[in-house]
């Protein structure tokens, strides 16, 4: 097989011994190079099993070892290969450690703790601490937010491969700190006699073999003779000393060995993982004399594209590697809207139209999110109306939050757990293990709330169901439920096959499956298969001896990101809807880069904690905070770089309607773009045809010939395609206009007593704030008061507030003791209000935290005045309210309102707040306020959110901001008194409960098209 290299490319390939950094910008060819020189090498001058390889992670693994199979056996013709020796970092770290396991101590092969399994031992051990050993910290032991902190700072330490006399140094520094590394020192120790080693020390673990034993490093020098590394911009400190050691070029020279390792610091965006993206530039520092070669065409960018991105990342530095011709194909294309449905609609068109136009694969095109849990669900909606498949590619989405897996694990929870959680047995009952009707699940918390049994009893012995299947149903549930239990003591992944065997489940998805691909049964199958093979895994990690309580109990800790034995998501087909991070390494022939505006690219301000891991590599803030920038602009620049014919940068105001187009885009083509108008495009779907003609046919202005012609027309696409319901009359349940009342609500609601004229309005800034999202939802749950279940969290907020105001007004003494023994007594009025008994433990330590924060953070009762009502007049209007805080700091004022979330708005979010501007404009002219001084500063405190720099987390807003912030009042009053109540498209619908009455949604059927 032939391949063509250009002469740099060539240069790489054919390096003889020693070491060469192969650099080059996106499209460059650094992997083709590395993987040429794999062939070369094999085939040529050695076997391939003397070629190391290492490579960032486990897909690109696989998928480079089966390429490399295939051009050896195939296009190289060798007869027969043994082994491929493609690792990633820590599996080759894992394979040493475990064959040298007693030159460190250990006593066998040590157990190797996956993440969560990591963030357990450390929080398990920080619960046995005693709190004489944390002088400064004792009261933050059993916090789950201090036990984030701890890993943090592990995992940092561990990538930096700091040595004992660097630890002393450093708690030198931050004296507070001494407890802390004390800590990590005990806790290794612990491990290391328990066999036990996680991801961190793993590699610090190999790289002490390395420098501290000649023969092992001599068998590795002995074993490969080249090593080739993709990808190592993104080294941390302790995958440079293992490079380092594995090579020894500084000391004992390259002999017949060779290194070569490619790289593009431009493209290093893993600094959380412990990248140093400068290290490149001390390369020999590390490996002596060697080559540098520069890969400079880009075979992926085209002229103007390739002109832009260099121009975007030459702010950062100046660098000789990036490419100096662009020999590709890939344009760019600046678009900006004017709200969050226009882009998203906007790229779903562009991806529907590039599919029917110019027949490229969806699977080929890839929509990058700036953030998306805010962006993905009207991304979704649109992309659904035009029917465009897509796939959301989250890597570290765990397994088991498939929905087929999750039933297994709560059919687990329902065997092995003494009084497993009432929502647990109603989930698992409703999963498709089950199958129940949610009907029926009702009947049954009837029958056990009326019988005052629990649901698992009511399912031992169940009553006669309105649905004829249930019963059998149920029955099954005991059955497997029993078979399990039978388990108990057996591996994980036997345990699950005897039961999954049992279930009808298993037949019906496997004759469902042998229908055809298309049935969705694949799709469970699958996940089924990696669960069985993660649970296999499990096992095998534990000698054998994992049963399924352990699995429970280790991925029971994993809530907070992927877990690392799970197989990654399977892309589903379609178009790839993937975050920045995910784009790395990947191109598509189209990529939409969407969301680009400021605070979610660049980010802005990053969180900083108790012990801030980055204090461990940047001291000065304003240093830090330009580093971060550089890094932001990076991973910008990694997704603009991904298409090989098109790139499509859109910006709108986002999720928060009030976002701003990123600096980057005018770095990137020298100006911002004005918005985009409304045209009037053409319809790309039967579904959207049809709404466009009867629009056409329910417009009375529109002629009569026109509207004949749509009706024919609709006729005509129900001929075509008669599944296309928007075109069914029978369908259109949506043809009549929102419901008018012959009487205003408002007047039907009116009290014959108040003051106000009736055309004015009496609310308050929470109500206000409601509709500032979406009218609809106001509606609910203001004006017809529908607000359902939110009581516990009501209550809940009650109670802290409650306590807080005590002891500012002096009915509590300032003392912990009172403050906790009054939160006792209060939260035990409220216990039953929550909807089971985890939550109300959860909520109960929450308070806890947020009750000893107040009293260490907040200064009680120093506070001028506390729990303020207050009441404004605006243009007649009245707005009424509390105000939780007010503070005298420099002669000005602080208001303050607690809020007991314990995830804080964005720092934008809280600068146009509408409450905060309110409180101001409370402050400035409510007589009990004004008398107390000028408001200088409002703010919104998170006593139950981490701690920020070692303070109560707060959003801020400036006096200028509330000025800002409350022009937007008027018309939002307007809108309420003209009972304008329609649902907003860019609403944010996260945490609304009416999506079932909601037309936007599909719960409560889409609005057409
Ligand atoms: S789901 Fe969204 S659009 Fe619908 S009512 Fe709720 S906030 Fe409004």
């Amino acid at each position: 097989m032939t391949i063509t290299l250009d002469d740099a490319q060539r240069k790489a390939v054919d390096h003889s011994t020693g070491a060469v950094l192969a650099l080059g910008g996106p499209g460059t060819g650094k992997t083709r190079v590395l993987e040429e020189r794999f062939v070369r090498l094999a085939t040529s001058e050695t076997t391939p099993d003397r070629i190391l390889f290492f490579v960032p992670n486990r897909t690109q693994k696989m998928a480079l070892q089966n390429r490399l199979t295939r051009r050896l056996l195939i296009d190289e013709d060798l007869d027969a290969v043994i082994e491929i020796p493609v690792y990633t970092w820590h599996a080759f770290a894992y394979h040493l450690v475990s064959r040298h396991y007693d030159k460190l101590d250990y006593s066998e092969p040590p157990v190797l703790l996956t993440s969560p399994e990591h963030w357990g031992s450390i929080r398990d051990a920080l619960g046995r601490e005693d709190d004489v050993n944390w002088p400064h910290h004792k009261h933050l032991l059993r916090n789950r937010g201090f036990v984030d902190e701890v890993v943090d700072f592990f995992i940092r330490v561990g990538q930096r491969a700091m040595d004992r006399p660097e630890l002393e140094a450093l708690a030198n520094l931050q004296p507070k700190w001494f407890e802390l590394i004390s800590f990590y020192q005990r806790h290794h120790t612990e491990l290391r006699q328990r066999n036990r080693v996680d991801y961190p020390t793993l590699l610090r673990d190999a790289v002490e073999l390395l420098a501290n034993f000649d023969d092992v490093r001599t068998s590795l020098h002995g074993r490969f003779q080249h090593l080739l590394v993709d990808d190592g911009q993104e080294l941390a400190l302790v995958q440079q000393r293992l490079l380092h050691f594995l090579t020894a070029f500084t000391t004992d020279g390259p002999g017949d060995r060779s290194l070569v390792l490619a790289g593009d610091p431009d493209s290093a965006i893993e600094t959380f993982r412990g990248a140093e993206p400068d290290w490149i530039d001390d390369f020999a520092k590390e490996f002596g004399e060697h080559d540098t070669v520069t890969l400079a065409t880009s075979y992926r960018l085209g002229p103007e594209l390739g002109a832009a991105v260099t121009g975007l990342i030459g702010r950062n530095d100046a660098r000789g590697h990036r490419p100096e011709v662009f020999a590709g194909a890939a344009t760019l294309e600046v678009k900006r809207f004017g709200n969050l449905s226009a882009e998203v609609d906007a790229i779903a068109r562009e991806v529907r139209m590039a599919h029917l136009n110019d027949k490229i694969p969806f699977e080929d095109m890839a929509i990058l999110l700036t953030s998306p849990r805010s962006m993905l669900p009207p991304l979704e909606r649109a992309l659904d109306a035009l029917e465009v498949p897509f796939s959301v590619n989250a890597p570290d989405r765990p397994l088991g939050r498939e929905p087929i897996v999750r039933a297994f694990a709560d059919l687990a929870r329902l065997a092995f757990t003494d009084d497993p959680d009432v929502d647990v047995v109603a989930e698992l009952l409703r999963s498709p293990l089950i199958g129940l009707e949610d009907a029926t699940v009702r009947e049954l918390e009837r029958v056990a709330r009326i019988s005052e049994r629990t649901l698992t009893e009511v399912i031992e012995d169940p009553p006669t169901l309105a649905d004829p299947e249930a019963g059998p149903k149920l029955a099954e549930l005991v059955e497997l439920r029993d078979l399990l239990r039978s388990k108990k003591d057996a591996p994980a992944d036997e345990a699950f096959w005897v039961v999954w065997d049992r279930s009808h489940l298993c037949g019906e998805l496997q004759e469902r499956a042998e229908r055809g691909l298309e049935d969705p049964a694949h799709r469970d199958l699958d996940a089924l298969v990696a669960f069985s093979r993660a649970l296999g895994r499990f096992v095998e990690r534990r000698r054998g001896s994992g049963t399924f309580t352990d699995y429970l109990d280790a991925i029971g800790r994993a809530d907070f990101g992927s877990d690392p034995w799970l197989p990654p998501e399977r892309s589903g087909g379609g178009v790839n809807v993937v975050s920045f991070h995910g784009a790395k390494g990947k191109e598509w022939s189209i990529v939409a880069v969407a969301g680009v505006v400021e605070g979610s690219i660049p980010k802005g301000r990053r969180a900083t904690g108790l012990f801030d891991p980055y204090f461990l590599d940047e001291t000065d803030p304003i240093s830090r905070a330009r580093k971060n920038e550089m890094e932001d602009r990076r991973v910008f620049y990694v997704s603009v770089t991904r298409a090989t014919q098109r790139c499509i940068v859109t910006t709108s105001p986002g999720p928060t309607r009030r976002g701003e187009p990123s600096r980057f885009i005018e770095e990137l083509t020298g100006d911002v773009p004005g918005v985009e108008l409304g045209a009037d495009l053409p319809p790309l779907t039967f579904a959207e045809a049809a709404a466009r003609h009867r629009r056409i046919l329910a417009d009375v202005t529109a002629g009569r010939s026109e509207r004949i012609a749509a009706l024919a027309a609709i006729a005509r696409i129900c001929e075509v395609d008669p599944t296309c319901s928007a075109a069914q009359p029978s369908e259109w349940w949506w043809r009549w206009d929102w419901t008018e009342g012959a009487i205003p609500i408002r007047t039907q609601q009116a009290d014959p007593d108040d003051d106000l004229p009736p055309d004015k309005l009496r609310t308050s800034y929470s109500r206000i704030s409601t509709y500032d999202n979406c009218g609809l939802q106001y509606l609910f749950a203001v004006v017809l008061g529908l607000d359902p279940d939110t009581s516990h969290n009501m209550a809940f907020g009650s109670v802290i507030h409650k306590v807080f105001e005590e002891l500012e007004t002096g009915a509590l003494p300032v003392e912990p003791k009172a403050a906790y023994a009054r939160y006792d007594k209060l939260f035990e009025e409220i216990r039953n209000q929550f909807p089971n008994r985890a939550m109300a433990r959860q909520f109960y330590r929450d308070g806890q935290v947020m009750i000893e924060r107040y009293g260490k953070h907040l200064r009680p009762g120093e506070a001028a005045k506390a729990e303020v009502g207050f009441r404004v007049e605006l243009e007649g209007h009245r707005i009424t309210g509390r105000i939780d805080r007010v503070d005298e700091r420099a002669g000005k004022l602080v208001i303050s309102d607690y809020k007991t979330s314990r995830h804080p708005v964005q720092f934008n979010e809280a600068k146009e707040s509408l409450q905060l501007a309110i409180y101001h404009l409370a402050a400035k002219s409510d007589p009990e306020l004004t008398e107390l001084g000028e408001p200088g500063l409002m703010q919104l405190l998170y006593p139950g959110a981490p701690l920020s720099r070692n303070e109560v987390a707060n959003r801020t807003q400036t006096p200028e901001q509330a000025e800002e912030a409350i022009t937007r009042l008027p018309a939002l009053i307007e809108g309420v008194l003209a009972e304008d109540f329609r649902p907003d498209p860019e609403a944010n619908c996260q945490w609304c409960k009416f999506k079932p009455l909601c037309p936007l949604w599909s719960e409560g059927k889409e609005l057409p098209a």
